[in-house]
């Protein structure tokens, strides 16, 4: 009896969404850094790159036009506008990584997720992360000194439409406590790994135990 298969499943594609704050970048970072198992997937966008930000790690910081021209192409596996500008997911890459038998983590908004949920429902894991209070996601907002007070002013304004959409998602987790919500994402994507119908490699297990124990 060969062992060998047993590891072969389906990638998971987990989904991070938060109002801006609320922590999921740390946690992005934290999960990849991690688990060797998992890629990012690297959208890209309109908006300006901000300090320290690096085209192809954090985004693929384009033109409108290179926007236009990607979605046209169909070039995007999802799309959206959110503050004024355009978020995408570039489709090849998710693809090459699923293949490869790679999990995929995004940092998309609630629009993202639903069209995601649309064109790869058995795929996704979609996790939503709360901040444990208004002021809380602020404070983050302010400290992280790398928006206008009047860019901070419009995500504050945005983060009550994006918590909205909490309950379009399969977990919920309130980040009051960095490590603690690390802790519960890493054994979500533990669980999720397991699911019967991500475990193709499986089948042929076990019904060569199944046909060892009938021959005793
Ligand atoms: P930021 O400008 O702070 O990097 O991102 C703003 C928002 O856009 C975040 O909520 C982030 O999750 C979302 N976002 C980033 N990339 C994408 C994407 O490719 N698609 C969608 N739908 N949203 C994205």
């Amino acid at each position: 009896m060969s062992l060998k298969n047993l590891e072969k499943r389906r990638g998971v594609m987990l989904v991070l969404s938060s109002p801006s704050g609320a922590g999921k970048t740390t946690l992005t970072r934290r999960l990849l850094e991690n688990d060797p198992q998992i890629v990012s997937s690297v959208s890209a966008t309109t908006r300006e790159a901000r300090p320290g930000e690096v085209h192809g790690k954090d985004y693929f910081f384009i033109s409108h036009d290179r926007f236009k021209d990607m979605v046209d192409n169909s070039e995007f596996l999802e799309h959206a506008n959110v503050f004024d500008n355009r978020y995408g997911t570039p489709r090849g890459p998710v693809m090459e990584a699923l293949k490869s038998g790679k999990d995929i983590i995004f940092d998309i908004d609630w629009q993202g997720t639903q069209q995601l949920a649309e064109s790869a429902a058995d795929d996704l894991v979609r996790v939503f992360i709360l901040p444990p209070s208004i002021g809380d996601l602020e404070k983050r907002l302010r400290s992280r000194a790398q928006d206008s007070d009047a860019v901070v002013e419009k995500r504050m304004a945005r983060s009550a439409d994006e918590i909205s959409h909490w309950s379009e998602y399969d977990y919920v987790l309130v980040n009051d406590n960095v490590d603690a919500t690390f802790q519960k994402l890493v054994h979500i994507l533990e669980a999720e790994r397991l699911k019967r119908r991500r475990r193709i490699g499986l089948s042929d297990f076990a019904r060569e135990l199944m046909e060892e124990g009938r021959k005793r």
